[in-house]
């Protein structure tokens, strides 16, 4: 994987990260999730990450569900379920869904984030890949320029945040 790309997949779990507030999702439409049972029998491990060349996109849902002749992206976390998915696990789910339809040239209708105790289906709708674009293209935007304030006000964020000891805005 070349350097530009790496960096570029970094740079997009530390800028979703950012994207973590309701409000932002009332205001980009974002799905706020149904809870689903599944069941992991059937589950495909997806063992190449998916690449998308014209948005610089790449990235690996850590299942993939075939179902009815479709493809349902599975992205797991660890821990337990908030009350509804965060918006930077919408953004990184979408971003499959993305890549499962350029690569198979099969849109999924929904994805699923698993979390420990609860599932939620989160339906692939065009609002959310048009929020999506719309973030890629931001996200680019702030890679060229030399600083890029903090979104928000959350020492606990920073706290936990990998970047921490090198970030000149961090507030913990
Ligand atoms: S330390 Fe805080 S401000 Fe800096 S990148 Fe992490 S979350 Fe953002």
């Amino acid at each position: 994987m070349t350097t530009p790309i790496l960096a570029f997949i970094l740079l997009l779990f530390a800028f979703i990260f950012f994207f973590q507030s309701n409000r932002q999702r009332k205001s980009a439409g974002l799905p706020g999730g149904r809870v689903v049972y599944t069941d992991t029998h059937g589950w495909g491990k997806v063992e190449k990450p998916l690449f998308y060349a014209a948005l610089d996109l790449t990235g690996k849902p850590d299942y993939l569900i075939e179902k009815n002749g479709q493809l349902i992206p599975v992205e797991v976390k660890s821990g337990r379920a908030p009350e509804a998915p965060y918006d930077s696990h919408i953004f990184q789910l979408a971003s499959y869904c993305l890549l499962v339809e350029k690569t198979y040239a099969k849109r999924p209708p929904y994805g699923i984030i698993h979390y420990e105790n609860r599932d939620f289906a989160i339906d692939y709708t065009q609002e959310l890949e048009t929020a999506l674009i719309e973030l890629l293209a931001d996200m680019k935007e702030d890679d060229l320029k030399r600083e890029v304030p903090r979104s928000h006000e959350q020492v606990a964020r920073c706290k936990r945040c990998g970047y921490r000891d090198v970030c000149d805005q961090s507030l913990a």
